[in-house]
């Protein structure tokens, strides 16, 4: 069963294929690192480490590349308003690295968390900035750009295929909702370079052939795409609000300067986290961060498990209540498979490659995690498998599900529990058993449970 996916640009499942042999290059929008991410966010990166997951299953090689916005994204999809660093950095009396540093590092560690596979380029657009001023160099030579008071602009008038990712229909654009055009020629077109302020309060600012300024925010993963992947690459993800405006300029600017088309061969999406029936928002409610579910007796592994019951395209409804039942689920599952684990039982080869090989048919379906997730539940819930072979299919599937499901679970004991353990262990060494039951029940009544094995004390919660 070959892998099919999704193409936005196609509306259509594809068989995929790369455009060399083995070899998936794979480009994914990061995020703009002036905020904490939420789990809305964190949903989106976790779809593309599945589908990594999956890729690499097929035995395909993949470079993976994942930009980080640190400069040049506005508070407005159109052009206007201002740097989301530069506002974070003043509000929070910083400079804009430091304000990038340190969302940076949260957002590196909630990958760890999640186990989600580190992509294996993440450029920073303000580490770029050379490779941006080339691009609109080159867009200008080929007469696609103008100058107006405020920067140098994208005439998106020239390409007879604008919009076509997102199915844009010219005429509507004229009466369309987006702001006054200003200046510009076309309301869609894109700015390409903004020029600084005068007098400059920015912190991020460079010299280029048309003035003092910073770069257009869809800009950045066009001229860093094709300085790690080439000019021409295979997938490329990001969530379903970029549709519209990010992806349709970036295709817009980088087939006219690379000539290649399609400069994509695969466009994913995914699909938002609904709360309440709404895309998460401020204004709507369910804007958690990892640590946030932390504090409530989460482990990052509950909300990986949440999102796998949802295939990637499609919204998924997040509640504590929901998530709740994830929890429940995955430990229930974890049980079982320490019960399973070290089984003696003689394998049947032919059954396992046989539930492999469905399991493989159901994941290479555009992704879908919910039935595979069954599946998993259909393999151990069976009764034409041994436990031996159940095991093998868990870890085998768990390549794809990444959650850790062989790993025995960390938890963090008290100080205080630890003190009696130890007092117990010297009672118990020193032969002096009423005592070291007597702390048994005392650990018991705090909540912990203690299993004397020939490896030491194993403590878990009750
Ligand atoms: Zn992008």
């Amino acid at each position: 069963m070959p892998l099919r996916l999704y193409n936005t640009l196609s509306r259509k499942k594809e068989v995929f294929k790369p455009l060399k042999n083995k070899q998936v290059k794979l480009y994914t929008c990061g995020p703009t690192v002036y905020w904490y991410q939420h789990i809305g966010n964190l949903r989106m990166y976790l779809s593309w480490d599945i589908l990594k997951r999956v890729l690499k299953y097929n035995n395909f090689n993949v470079k993976h590349v994942m930009n980080i916005t640190d400069v040049g994204h506005l508070t407005s999809d159109a052009d206007t308003g201002e740097d989301k660093i530069e506002k974070a950095a003043k509000k929070e009396e910083k400079r804009a690295e430091d304000i990038v540093k340190y969302y940076l590092k949260v957002f590196k560690d909630d990958f760890k968390k999640l186990n989600i596979i580190e992509p294996d380029v993440w450029p920073r657009a303000s580490k770029h900035i050379k490779e941006q001023i080339n691009m609109i160099k080159i867009l200008e030579k080929k007469g696609f750009t103008y100058k107006i008071k405020d920067g140098i602009y994208f005439d998106t008038s020239k390409l007879k295929d604008y919009g076509k990712l997102a199915k844009l229909k010219k005429e509507g654009l004229k009466e369309g909702k987006r702001i006054d055009k200003g200046e510009k020629r076309n309301k869609t077109d894109f700015a390409l370079w903004k020029f600084s302020k005068q007098p400059s309060k920015r912190q991020q600012e460079w010299k280029s052939p048309w003035g003092i300024g910073y770069p257009g925010w869809h800009l950045e993963c066009s001229a860093m795409s094709s300085k790690y992947l080439g000019k021409q690459f295979d997938i490329h993800t990001g969530g379903q609000e970029h549709i519209p405006v990010h992806h349709t300029n970036e295709i817009a600017q980088s087939e006219s300067a690379f000539g290649k088309k399609p400069w994509v061969k695969y466009w994913m999406h995914g699909a938002w986290l609904l709360f309440k029936g709404e895309k998460v928002s401020k204004s709507k409610g369910g804007l958690y961060t990892i640590s946030e579910l932390e504090k409530k007796g989460f482990d990052a592994l509950d909300y990986r498990y949440f999102c796998l019951n949802k295939q990637y395209g499609k919204p998924l409804n997040f509640s504590l209540k929901n998530l709740e039942f994830a929890r429940n689920t995955r430990k229930r599952l974890k049980e079982i498979i320490s019960k399973i684990k070290n089984s003696r039982e003689k394998k049947n080869k032919k059954n396992v490659e046989a539930a492999k090989k469905q399991f493989l048919e159901i994941i290479n379906d555009d992704i879908n995690t919910p039935k595979a997730l069954s599946f998993l539940w259909d393999v151990l819930r069976s009764d034409k498998l041994n436990n031996a072979e159940k095991y093998e299919l868990v870890i085998e599937f768990d390549k794809i599900f990444g959650l850790d499901l062989d790993k025995e679970e960390k938890i963090s004991i008290p100080i205080e529990i630890k003190k009696l353990i130890a007092k117990r262990q010297t009672a118990r060494k020193n032969k002096d058993f009423t005592t070291a039951d007597k702390l048994r029940e005392k650990i018991k009544s705090k909540g912990y449970y203690i299993n004397d094995t020939e490896h030491g004390a194993k403590v878990r919660k009750l």
